[in-house]
């Protein structure tokens, strides 16, 4: 069990959804998190968000572990799979329920798209839809926190959120409450993760708070966008990294992740490649920026950023 060990002063986590392969995006947050760890001497650990099933895909997950794998990157701990640990969110649930942090929501989409959107009371006229569960956000609520890239970023919850699911009506469990009950519970200290995140990451706090658990550091890496800036999960540029060749990538999530090129370059494995990224990674080199092109990625990170 990971919460019986002592928790260093660095651990670190990938938690990928198993959605598709390992794309290169994915790559550079995995990388980076990884390289973070490495540099502050600490763990990594994956774990598999495996809760969506209607968006999963069958072997995903297993082969975004082999992806991994054939960079060198495996985790230090047993992999965690969250759809193996649904009596902990429950757990959860139940005592933001029982202590009114949490109530039942039986809105509907449209319901709420009829009252901008934004869930701030409840207005649901069919009293037998199935309920999701919310976690109340009070007016007023505004959360800050200091990125560890990014800098200060602050956030209306109330105003630009609302009320947080946490289970769906649907039954599923939101990603919200898994991330937080799971980074908690194995003691990560240091998110490290995509800036598609970034504007969750309030919520996770606020969350945190409701349940009495620590809040860990954050660092949110720059999400790699296609030309029109959309990400490049839902784009034809999203090509699985190939795990019979992993250097090409190696060499260009490392560029994306600003670190010279010249460090890598001649070296002919891919555990060369990752020791020497270990003992070269400048994390003040990491680009200060939420957004980068594919195409920058590649070439001149710095001077690209969008
Ligand atoms: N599973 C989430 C994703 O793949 C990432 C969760 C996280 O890093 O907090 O987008």
């Amino acid at each position: 069990m990971t919460e019986t060990l002592p928790h260093p002063h660095y651990r670190g986590r990938f938690a990928p959804s198993p959605t598709g392969p390992l794309h290169f995006g994915s790559l550079v947050a995995a990388l980076g998190s990884w390289l973070l760890a490495r540099h502050h001497q600490g763990e990594w650990l994956v774990r598999v968000e495996d809760l969506d099933p209607p968006r999963e895909v069958p072997g995903a997950a297993h082969a975004q572990l082999a992806t991994l794998a054939a960079f060198g990157m495996t985790s230090d701990l047993p992999v965690v799979w969250q759809s193996r640990r649904h009596a902990r969110y429950a757990h959860a649930l139940e005592r933001l329920l029982a202590g009114g942090a949490a109530f039942e929501c039986r809105c509907s989409r449209s319901e709420l798209a009829s009252v901008g959107g934004i869930h701030r009371r409840c207005v649901a006229r069919d009293a037998s839809r199935p309920a999701a569960v919310r976690l109340r956000v009070a007016e007023g609520t505004t959360v800050d926190f200091i990125d560890g890239l990014q800098g200060r970023i602050a956030q209306a919850v109330d105003r630009d959120v609302g009320d947080v699911v946490l289970r769906r009506a649907d039954g599923y469990w939101a990603y919200q409450l898994a991330v937080v009950v799971d980074d908690a519970e194995q003691g990560i200290t240091d998110v490290v993760r995509g800036a598609d995140l970034l504007d969750s990451t309030p919520r996770q706090i606020l969350l945190q708070r409701a349940l009495g658990l620590p809040t860990p550091r954050y660092l949110h890496l720059p999400l790699i966008v296609d030309a029109h800036g959309d990400k490049l999960s839902k784009s034809m540029a999203a090509l699985p990294v190939d795990d019979a060749s992993p250097l090409p990538a190696l060499r260009a999530a490392w560029q994306a992740l600003g670190q010279a090129p010249a460090l890598l370059a001649g070296l002919p494995t891919v555990t060369q490649a990752m020791q020497a990224a270990a003992r070269g990674f400048r994390p003040e080199r990491l680009p200060k920026v939420t957004h980068m092109t594919f195409a920058a990625a590649h070439n001149n990170p710095v001077a690209g950023a969008v």
